[in-house]
């Protein structure tokens, strides 16, 4: 069977994340562990800043992905400017 992948998808550009739509990495070890498994990966097709734009090999599912979620670049450089320790409070 061939499957409706995006033009853009190249093997050689990918991500480890879970399909939304097949759920293929479930049962499987290696992708609980977190590692980059040879099996379950998807295409990397885009992105646009933290948003990944992926398309799943197996069930042909494409979905976007905030890597970043909740998080924009002012609010990082405002995290990134106070202090590390947050034991006193505010003033
Ligand atoms: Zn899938
Ligand atoms: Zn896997």
């Amino acid at each position: 069977m061939r499957l409706p992948l995006d033009p853009q998808a190249d093997d050689a550009r990918r991500a480890w994340v879970a399909c939304p739509g097949c759920d293929d990495a479930r049962t499987c070890a290696t992708c609980a562990d977190r590692r980059n498994c040879r099996d379950h990966w998807r295409y990397l097709i885009s992105n646009d800043g933290p948003v990944v734009h992926l398309q799943c090999p197996g069930c042909a599912h494409t979905w976007s992905l905030d890597t970043r979620p909740g998080v924009t670049r002012r609010e990082d450089d405002a995290a990134l400017s106070r202090p590390l320790s947050a034991d006193t409070p505010p003033s």
